[in-house]
């Protein structure tokens, strides 16, 4: 059986076949465009591929609820054309298979839970750090979803002593995003993550950003791992500087196996930036199985 997995971002869309085990057959790159046009190159890359399923991991905000009139709607994205626009639906009229539909972060932590080393896990959250900084959730075995789905990339932070940047985000300014994003990264210093070396300062404050960030994660949603992915998480030299940070800022509160062992606990992605498109593998076979 041959599994149809979309992961459908603001500037590419990927498309791939894959197999129940995860394993990709084909995969393509579209760049994202206008609808009609991206849709288009879309279905004639599915069609007549005799896929069972179709998994799509969108970028956002989206719609996920099945009970909603706008359900497997893109909603209210401020990328030009693709605000309030039927994804699914449009997708569907030719592509008639079954369908599956989550965040592009939800994606990713179901294939890392799936077919990464986060295999099992019933309870994590998978966080990106790239472009823009977004949260997938899973608890009780179930991707979270609620009112809409999490968008803990807009937290509020306490702002780090010796940093005077006014944030990137353009609703909030210094929310997750706006402070620990690549693009505030470079506007901050001038420099791109990859660029910038040992500035100790930037990784010392992208730290202390991040762990804020993971330790009301830990408090709210008492996740058993944290996985984090992106552009700037490739990083290697901020994962033990983050786990150092995350303990401080506990301050010993929590004693749970989990947390003494913060090298299994907060993880890098694992699945060599495939983990979106292996979840759109996911999606689509719990969509065949009619999950
Ligand atoms: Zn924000």
């Amino acid at each position: 059986m041959i599994f149809g997995a979309l992961e459908a971002g603001g500037t590419k869309m990927v498309c791939a076949l894959g197999k129940q085990d995860g394993s990709i057959l084909d995969q393509v790159s579209i760049p994202t465009t206008s609808p009609d046009e991206t849709i288009r190159r879309i279905i004639d890359y599915f069609r007549d591929k005799g896929i069972s399923a179709l998994g799509v991991a969108s970028f956002g905000p989206i719609d996920p609820d099945k009970t909603s009139p706008t359900y497997g709607y893109i909603t209210s994205t401020p990328k030009p054309g693709w605000a309030d626009f039927d994804l699914l639906g449009t997708l569907k009229k030719d592509i008639d298979v079954p369908m599956g539909f989550d965040t592009d972060v939800n994606g990713s932590l179901l294939g890392e839970v799936t077919y990464g080393s986060s295999k099992g896990i019933s309870d994590a959250v998978y966080i990106t750090i790239g472009t823009g900084v977004g949260g997938g959730i899973m608890s009780g075995g179930k991707l979270v979803h609620g009112m809409l789905h999490p968008e803990l990339g807009h937290m509020r932070l306490t702002i780090h002593p010796k940093d005077t940047y006014k944030g990137h985000c353009p609703f909030h300014g210094t929310c997750l995003e706006g402070l620990a994003s690549g693009p505030a990264l470079e506007e901050r210093w001038g420099k791109s993550a990859r660029e910038l070396g040992d500035n100790d300062l930037a990784w010392e404050i992208e730290s202390y950003y991040i762990a804020q960030a993971l330790v009301s994660i830990i408090l709210i949603v008492s996740p058993k791992r944290i996985i984090l992915g992106g552009g700037v998480m490739h990083v290697e030299k901020l994962f033990p500087m983050i786990r150092e940070d995350v303990k401080k800022e506990l301050g010993g509160y929590l004693m749970t196996k989990e947390l003494s062992d913060l090298d299994s606990y907060i993880v890098p992605a694992s699945l060599h930036d495939d983990q979106g498109i292996m979840g759109a593998i996911r999606l689509a076979e719990l969509a065949y199985l009619g999950e």
